[in-house]
C-alpha cells in the first residue's frame, strides 16, 4: 500500500484528512500507523491486548474487594468478641 499523505481520503475510515493533519480526526489513524483504523485512538483507555493475563486480571478487578471483605469479617469478628466480653462481664457482675 501506497503511503497516504493529507490532504486526501483517510484509508482507514474514508473521512477526508485535511492539509497537515497529523491523523484522520474521524478515526485516529496517522502516519505513524499505517493509516490503519485500529490506532491510538485507544491507547489512552488500556484496553487488555495480547499478553493478556487474566489471573491479573481478576486480582486486579477483584483483588480489592475481597480484600475489603476480609477486613468486613475481621471486624464483624472483634464486634462479637468485644460483645461477648461485655456480656459474660455483665453476667458476672450481676451475681
Ligand atoms: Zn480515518
Amino acid at each position: 500500500m501506497a503511503a497516504f499523505k493529507p490532504p486526501g481520503q483517510c484509508p482507514a475510515c474514508g473521512e477526508w484528512v485535511t492539509r497537515g493533519s497529523a491523523a484522520c480526526d474521524d478515526c485516529g489513524a496517522c502516519a505513524k500507523s499505517g493509516w490503519k483504523s485500529d490506532t491510538n485512538i485507544y491507547d489512552g483507555l488500556d484496553l487488555p491486548d495480547e499478553d493478556f493475563d487474566y489471573d491479573d486480571f481478576i486480582n486486579r478487578e477483584f483483588g480489592r474487594p475481597a480484600a475489603s471483605m476480609d477486613r468486613r469479617l475481621f471486624w464483624r469478628i472483634v464486634a462479637a468478641v468485644l460483645l461477648g466480653v461485655m456480656v459474660l462481664g455483665y453476667l458476672m457482675s450481676a451475681k
